[in-house]
């Protein structure tokens, strides 16, 4: 069985001093017996990881830290980026690549999120994959083949033992930031054949491990029908995730 995974995208909000504050919220209202039936993961701005690492490990807490972005090279002439070992030695163990917003807002293409996805399975931390078809798409009918194609360029070059480690997230564009969620039946659609794209690359063994999230207005009125689904494993959570309790529920529905 999958454990599922509950991630919050905290995108480009709190200074370090309101992070360590949501922080210390989470801890405030984690209940410990939580840890053993979901993974909890938050993703703050990249200055806010260590800090918000630090409040976690300080309260015994088991809530993961991860990144955003992160620039696929080691070292060197990359003014403004990040890399693998940077965010590692932060504390984080998995990194979101490939989000629509870096997609869409900063042009990052196929080809980019590959590169990415892989070095951060060489750093030995989870990518977090995000795939996710526009309304065009799904309005012309081609939303299953659209993401399948995307999972299929992000995983380029990813063995059956690396794609054990990836997450994959489907969000759909037209569902982040909308209020407008994906009805349960069109997110396992989409899920189901990300599964399929899985099972043929790497057989069913495999397919069967990965997790796949869903993402996009996700809250507490359609998180225990989206988790209902039998591909979906969990979710990728913006705007719900930027509060304590509010987050929280959304992991308290996965127990
Ligand atoms: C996201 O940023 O990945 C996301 C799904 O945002 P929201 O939950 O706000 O739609």
């Amino acid at each position: 069985m999958r454990t599922p995974l509950i991630a919050g995208n905290w995108k480009m909000n709190n200074t370090i001093p309101e992070a360590v504050v949501l922080a210390q919220d989470i801890c405030n209202n984690f209940e410990r017996d939580w840890a053993s039936e979901v993974d909890v993961l938050v993703c703050p701005p990249a200055l806010d990881i260590k800090p918000v690492k630090t409040v976690f490990e300080f309260d015994r807490v088991k809530v993961q830290v991860g990144a955003q972005n992160v620039y696929w090279e080691e070292s060197g002439a990359f003014t403004g980026e990040l890399s693998c070992g940077m965010l590692a030695s932060a504390g984080c163990s998995a990194v979101i690549v490939g989000h629509s917003e870096r997609r869409n807002l900063f042009g990052e293409t196929n080809e980019d999120v590959n590169r990415k996805a892989k070095a951060v399975l060489a750093a030995r931390m989870t990518p977090i994959v995000c795939v996710g078809e526009s309304l065009f798409v799904r309005e012309a009918g081609e939303a299953v083949e659209y993401v399948c194609s995307q999972v299929e360029a992000a995983l380029a070059g990813i063995d059956e033992v690396e794609a054990r480690s990836c997450v994959i997230a489907y969000e759909p564009v037209w569902a982040i930031g909308t209020g407008r969620t994906a009805t349960p039946e069109q997110a396992e659609e989409i899920c189901a054949a990300i599964r399929g794209v899985l099972a043929r690359r790497y057989g069913s063994d495999t397919a069967e491990a990965v997790r796949i999230l869903y993402g996009g207005s996700v809250n507490i009125g359609n998180i225990e029908l989206l988790m209902a689904q039998p591909d979906i494993d969990g979710g990728l959570v913006g705007g719900a995730s930027l509060d304590a309790r509010g987050f929280l529920s959304l992991v308290r529905a996965c127990v």
